[in-house]
């Protein structure tokens, strides 16, 4: 279907087509039309299917009808987790919104609060916002939420990972009752249905593909090593590969440091992303390798959501993430809307059980790849064991069942086999 059946005027469509797009994504056909009703809408989808459309668009729409001339009022709110979210959806707003007259304002923390505070005196059309600084403005008076008309919470399940959510109840109980919700997450755990089941009214259930599933355009290796060897397996990649913007996933800050050091040191133009930066030198890291300034960036989790660099050819998962859920979003950065990309995880032998969590997660089993001078006979060899031992326990439970005592014959695992 395309953009102009959507039902979106003429302004917006116009945005759209500007933004060089041509045709909707699928959320973006399922949701604009039903948003554009005014229902209340839960969107499950993945990171890079085009879901800040899905609920820009609607909300712009509200503001090209008849407007007053007096000085805008908050009509939206846009509660997102992270400060990059935030500056990337009040982006979107300007692109997307650029024949319309609108005026958005990211609120987050981490910058000095007082340009915040003018461009709050001086009104704004929509607010995308962090829950945190939100809180403090709400804190000080800063903000009135009596005119808000759509209330959108966007990765709410990234908002309770980040413990969030209390403020986040407490934003909402500040907004009017009557209102549009709309409510966008990666997953759907227990407690993100909660949550929606109590601020929404009647939503609209959009599924987006099978939720655990990377996209499709994807191609996933993994590489078994050792820890020691990691930084030399990366850089061994980096200057024998054609890998033109590359975002290495590190587990903690410290890490990601340490390897950002290593690259420079042997060359490799890159830049560290994490929460011990300021928000001003975070925000350059991120601007300088979306304009190929850098050509690694690497970062901890907290560049694994929602953030969009088009053209990002490699993303290399230093550590495995202890969370499957964090893995699709971290490969989720790569293979944007509709280009190609690899997703290369580095799995030492203590990390092993990781994978597994994620195999189980996404259903697939991985298949380690060989790569020069770089194999783990250790890794193997661990693996083999766990293998072994719950292959034991499985057939110990059997046995138990079917009451008789277990049969234990060896086998070779896929991966010990292969070396
Ligand atoms: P999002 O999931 O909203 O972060 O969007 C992911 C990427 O898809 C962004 O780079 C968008 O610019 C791009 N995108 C969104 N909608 C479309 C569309 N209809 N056609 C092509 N690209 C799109």
């Amino acid at each position: 279907m395309p953009f102009t059946r959507l039902g979106l005027p003429d302004p917006l469509l116009r945005g759209v087509l500007a933004s060089g797009y041509t045709n909707p994504t699928e959320i973006q056909s399922e949701a604009i039309p039903a948003a554009l009703t005014g229902q209340d809408i839960i969107g499950c989808a993945q990171t890079g299917t085009g879901k800040t459309a899905a609920f820009v668009l609607p909300i712009l729409n509200r503001l090209c009808g008849d407007r007053p001339a007096r000085k805008p009022v908050i009509r939206s709110l846009i509660l997102t987790p992270t400060r990059e979210l935030a500056v990337q959806i009040e982006q979107s707003i300007a692109n997307y919104g650029r024949f319309v007259s609108v005026r958005a304002l990211a609120i987050y923390g981490g910058v000095d609060i007082k340009k915040q505070l003018t461009a709050l005196r001086r009104g704004v059309d929509i607010v995308v916002a962090t829950p945190g600084r939100l809180m403090d403005h709400m804190r000080r008076g800063s903000i009135r939420f009596d005119a808000v008309e759509v209330l959108v919470l966007d990765e709410a399940d990234r908002m309770f990972d980040m413990g969030f959510i209390e403020d986040v109840y407490t934003i909402i109980r500040a907004v009017p009752e009557q209102r549009q919700t709309l409510l966008f997450s990666a997953t759907m755990p227990p407690e993100v249905q909660r949550l929606a089941a109590g601020v929404q009214k009647d939503p609209k259930t959009i599924q987006i593909g099978e939720q655990q599933n990377p996209i499709d355009t994807i191609t996933q290796h993994v590489h078994a090593v050792l820890r020691q060897q990691k930084i030399d397996l990366l850089l061994h990649m980096l200057h024998h590969r054609s890998m033109q913007s590359v975002l290495v996933f590190s587990r903690t800050k410290h890490g990601a440091d340490k390897i950002h050091r290593k690259l420079q040191q042997s060359g490799i133009i890159s830049v560290a992303l994490h929460s011990g930066r300021s928000q001003a030198q975070r925000q350059r890291a991120l601007d300088g390798f979306k304009h190929g300034k850098y050509q690694v960036l690497v970062a901890t989790d907290i560049a694994a959501r929602g953030i969009d660099v088009r053209g990002i050819s490699h993303v290399i998962n230093f550590d495995v993430p202890l969370y499957a859920r964090d893995y699709i979003h971290r490969i989720g950065r790569t293979g944007r809307a509709t280009m190609t990309g690899d997703a290369i995880t580095f799995v030492a032998p203590d990390e092993h059980q990781y994978l597994r969590k994620i195999e189980q997660f996404i259903g697939q089993r991985f298949e380690p790849e060989e790569y020069e001078g770089f194999t783990c006979a250790q890794f193997a060899a661990t693996l083999a064991k766990s293998e072994e031992q719950s292959r034991a326990q499985r057939l110990a439970v059997r046995a138990r069942k079917a009451g008789r005592r277990p049969r234990l014959t060896r086998r070779r695992s896929r991966i010990g086999a292969a070396r």
